[in-house]
């Protein structure tokens, strides 16, 4: 039994409730019990008491876009590559680098992202891999790094007919293969769904060839009309927008993550609605490759379960946070718009759909819920309370606020250590790695 407690507890729970000089108990991996800090300490007897030092306690992030295999591109220069557009950068860099990814990579490049997750608080990671150098076996790398750190995760392999036929079963395969295993996995800690790349590089053939060999409806994470190249592809080949193509396909649902939806007609936002398929918008990525600005306010009027990712730019969601809030005032004209927006996509739509996928709550401080649960470092200069405590997150605290992460009921971060694995051999090797990436890439 652990004691969480000396700090303001921020539920997210119905009545987004605070409580000040709040404690939690956790037993095994669920919260138990909520209350005041010393009635705590009276009424259970614990093994160890986590002060948060008057800080936030709060339910960890949950980040429903990431890519793992991104992570060893930081600081890299490729020669001769001077991207003019979207599909320059997947050429020049992205499909480059997933070419030459070996499965120790790929290990390392989980490695170092969950920890970079850990240290922001981000509890539960839905993960978007391709590392078409080495296809088999790539998703139980990045399983085995998320088993040893102890992170909450969603996996998949993206399906491409970039690389030709070959390659693009052998995805078909790696993605069955783990869902069977995850299937398995009764600790409730990892899922594993069907990925798919992107509409412009899935043929009909293949998207048949994905539906007739998914083994149960775990779902399809896919990026939908990120750039416009993948809108005029389909429109062109297809005649139909990329939604309506995937709806054809029977891709659409409750279990199926549509990425980016950057240039989506209203018609096709009614399809997303109506099939209760959940989009994720990434600010950062979108802004950084310059394909536009997804209809995020539409998208919430109609009332489409929208998500907040990082589409592996950072591990830090307090960051695609105020990354968000600016875009959308900005590209609004309106600097009123999007304060409701942005806090619900992070806040309560991020749980809507890690629910759709594990068991029991999560992204919630509640009696029954997994115990995933962060501390921030946090002195509020001016009163703060559940009506406000958005403006303060939004303001005052930052991925590096976060002093101490619980996952599943373990202490895996304490007073910004981690307990679980050694960091430093870890960034060792992972230097040493992607140097040879490097290497390899510009050779
Ligand atoms: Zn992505």
């Amino acid at each position: 039994m652990i004691l969480v407690g000396n700090g303001k507890i921020i539920t997210r729970d119905d009545n987004n409730s605070i409580i000040e000089d709040g404690c939690l108990c956790i037993e095994g991996n669920i919260i138990v019990d909520i209350g005041f800090t010393e009635e705590m300490k009276k009424k259970h007897a614990a093994e160890e008491f986590l002060d948060a030092d008057k800080g936030l306690i709060m339910p960890g992030s949950i980040n429903p876009h990431h890519h793992i295999y991104s992570a060893f591109a930081r600081g890299l220069s490729i020669n001769n590559y001077s991207p003019e557009n979207f599909s320059d950068i997947l050429e020049g860099m992205w499909w480059r680098i997933d070419r030459l990814l070996f499965l120790e990579d790929t290990r390392y490049s989980a490695y170092a992202t969950y920890i970079d997750c850990i240290k922001n608080g981000v509890t539960t990671v839905f993960d978007h891999h391709a590392s078409y150098g080495s296809v088999e076996g790539s998703l139980f790398e990045i399983s085995q790094g998320a088993k040893e750190l102890g992170v909450r995760t969603c996996l998949c392999y993206e399906v491409s007919d970039r690389d030709g036929e070959g390659k693009m079963r052998d995805a078909v395969k790696e993605n069955v293969n783990f869902m069977h295993y995850a299937k398995r996995d009764s600790s409730d800690m990892q899922k594993g769904m069907m990925g798919l790349h992107a509409s412009f590089t899935l043929s009909d053939k293949t998207l048949e060839y994905c539906a007739e060999n998914i083994p149960y409806q775990g779902g399809y994470h896919i990026h939908v009309a990120e750039g416009m190249e993948d809108v005029q592809h389909c429109l062109k080949n297809f005649d139909k927008p990329i939604v309506k193509r995937l709806f054809d396909f029977n891709i659409l649902g409750e279990k199926t993550l549509a990425i980016h939806c950057t240039h989506i007609n209203s018609g096709e936002m009614e399809l997303l609605k109506d099939t209760n398929t959940m989009a994720v918008h990434n600010p950062e990525s979108n802004m950084g490759n310059a394909v536009g600005c997804p209809p995020v306010l539409e998208l919430f009027k109609k009332g489409v379960v929208l998500g907040l990712g990082t589409d592996g730019y950072t591990s830090d969601m307090f960051e695609s946070m105020k990354v968000a809030n600016v875009l959308h005032k900005h590209n609004s004209g309106n600097p009123n718009a999007a304060w409701e927006e942005v806090p619900s996509m992070l806040f309560k739509n991020n749980r809507i759909i890690a629910e759709r996928f594990f068991e029991k709550p999560l992204g919630v401080i509640e009696k029954g819920a997994y115990a995933d649960v962060i501390i921030a470092e946090y002195d509020p200069l001016t009163p703060l309370n559940s009506n406000n405590i958005n403006s303060h997150i939004l303001f005052g605290v930052g991925g590096g606020s976060v002093k101490s992460t619980i996952i599943n009921g373990k202490i895996l971060m304490k007073n910004r250590e981690i307990l679980v694995v050694d960091t430093e051999r870890i960034m060792a090797r992972s230097r040493e790695l992607s140097e040879k990436l490097w290497r390899r890439i510009n050779g």
